[in-house]
């Protein structure tokens, strides 16, 4: 999903949807009041933190501590979690003793990568956040094709250095997303319908599970746990390092953005849903119903072409001629930049709030149901994105890998944005229900990486389908007590 178009939204000045934060009692003598797994109060001894800070290598912060406040702030402001404590990992010996202590005093716990969870359960009130945000190791094996990536890296690190060799992996759009809630959970991307998803790319994890164990996962070691470690999300350790298959991509490509006005939408996303369905794996097209840069509605298209440079022009050709177009920047680019990788890193102080599920096609229903959607109750910073998928995804066997929703051509999104502090929550977050309430029935499954803060059971068992039973099956064996389930959960079995 764009990050410009979650960032080009002319948003609404509204107020964060903060959860509730548990107000916990004062702990006595100098303990530390913390929320254990059952949501019970539990008071952490001096003593115990003190063996728990003198054995990590990185910070263990507490509310007092400098730096906490940065610690905690998550992508999306909606959520203002306020951990009891926060374990800034240095290395996997740093996760193995946060893991291990959480799961010794039954702490509420929480994983944290990028910080791009869109819901918010990278972070948690009262918990322990075990946080892997520090370790940005890139090692790039040129001849191997192969990438040593640390857990904290975001996608922009990994594409500029992968890059520096004219290779790549799928990863997702926005370049301050974090390889590993990405990863685990699917990833798709610009090159995902030609090379898989991220988690396809997949040739070795390194895993910390909820005993406190360190192991390392491939095709040959631990392979029932690499497989539940392609798309069953974080739910089954904190990852310490991913490594990946590499693939030779551009440095130039070709691809950049077209823009329609929206009174033509009907025309042109029924042109755009014909032409698309016959589209080669080497094409990738966004589509975003959003508002433009003077705040008249657009039905944008994103366009990345990793097929050979000279056949560019004739495969976009068609999306040239779908209506009159408003703006027109399709041109040769380099791939970082098409990734945003060289964008400058920004704040994020616009809240969000997202449902989105998998679709097979863009139906003319369809069509009709999101346009009205948009035009009968019109929100400033409300926009409809489709993810392209299909391709070599699509030519997995859905229970090759934990990722079970193979047949789907878009990832269908309704979301609003607005700026925080301000009180838009409300009206945005209505706007969105309501409009999911109109398109949801178009949809089959859904991604387990757009999981919701309260979670139906109906959701997550559509996310991983026939693959269910295998997965919590797993998760009785390497987390039976649910350590780990601030996610898209699976729940032991
Ligand atoms: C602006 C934006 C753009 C996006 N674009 C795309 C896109 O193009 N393609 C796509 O596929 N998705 C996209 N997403 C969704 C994204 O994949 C998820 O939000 C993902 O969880 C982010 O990973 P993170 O490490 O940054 O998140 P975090 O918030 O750090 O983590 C999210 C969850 O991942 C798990 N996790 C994180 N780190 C670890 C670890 N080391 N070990 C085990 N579990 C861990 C935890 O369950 C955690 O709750 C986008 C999200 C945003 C906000």
């Amino acid at each position: 999903m764009k990050r410009r178009a979650f960032c080009a939204a002319g948003v609404a000045a509204l107020a964060a949807a903060t959860l509730p934060c548990r107000r916990l009692l004062a702990a006595t003598d100098g303990e530390l009041a913390a929320t254990g797994l059952d949501g019970r109060q539990l008071n952490l001894k001096p003593s115990e933190l003190g063996e728990l800070r003198a054995a990590l290598r990185g910070a263990l912060l507490t509310a007092d501590a400098a730096g906490y406040d940065t610690a905690r702030r998550l992508w999306n402001p909606a959520f203002d979690h306020k951990p009891a404590l926060i374990a800034r990992c240095a290395g996997a010996a740093d996760v193995m003793h946060a893991v291990s202590f959480a799961a010794a005093h039954g702490l509420l716990t929480a994983v944290r990568g990028g910080g791009h969870s869109l819901s918010g359960q990278s972070g948690c009130d009262g918990g322990l956040v075990v946080d892997v945000s520090s370790m940005r190791g890139v090692r790039v094996d040129p001849l191997a094709r192969r990438a040593r990536v640390e857990s904290g890296v975001l996608l922009g690190e990994f594409d500029r250095e992968a890059q520096a060799f004219g290779l790549a992996t799928t990863a997702g759009t926005a370049a301050d997303t974090g390889v590993a809630g990405l990863t685990l959970g699917g990833g798709v991307g610009r090159i995902g319908r030609k090379y898989g998803l991220s988690c396809d790319n997949l040739t070795a994890v390194d895993v910390v599970t909820a005993d406190g164990r360190f192991a390392r996962t491939s095709a040959t070691e631990n392979p029932d746990l690499f497989w539940a470690l392609r798309g069953g999300g974080g739910n089954f350790g904190v990852v310490t390092s991913f490594e990946y298959r590499l693939h030779a991509v551009g440095p130039m490509l070709f691809g950049g953005t077209i823009d329609y006005p929206f009174a033509q939408a009907h025309q042109v996303l029924r042109g755009f849903s014909e032409f698309i369905a016959g589209a080669p794996d080497e094409l990738y097209v966004d589509v975003a119903l959003q508002p433009g840069a003077g705040g008249q509605r657009i039905v944008e298209f994103d366009v990345c072409y990793c097929g050979p440079p000279a056949r560019a022009q004739d495969v976009v050709a068609p999306l040239r001629k779908l209506g009159k177009p408003l703006q027109d920047r399709l041109a040769p680019a380099p791939y970082v930049k098409l990734q945003g990788a060289t964008d400058a890193p920004q704040v994020n102080d616009n809240a969000a709030y997202i449902k989105g599920g998998l679709i097979r096609d863009i139906s003319p229903a369809l069509v009709a149901a999101l346009v009205d959607h948009f035009d009968s109750t019109p929100l400033p910073s409300g926009m409809v994105v489709f993810q392209h998928q299909g391709g070599a995804i699509a030519r997995v066997a859905p229970n090759a890998t934990a990722y079970w929703n193979r047949k789907a051509l878009y990832n269908l999104m309704v979301l609003a944005l607005w700026k925080v502090p301000g009180d838009g929550a409300a009206a945005n977050t209505q706007w969105v229900r309501a409009g999911w309430d109109k398109l949801e029935h178009f949809t089959d499954g859904y991604y387990v990486n757009l999981s919701e803060q309260d979670q139906h059971e109906r959701r997550v068992h559509a996310a991983y389908g026939d693959n269910y039973p295998r997965l919590a099956a797993l998760k009785k064996r390497y987390d039976p007590a649910n350590l780990f389930r601030l996610n898209a959960n699976i729940k032991p079995a």
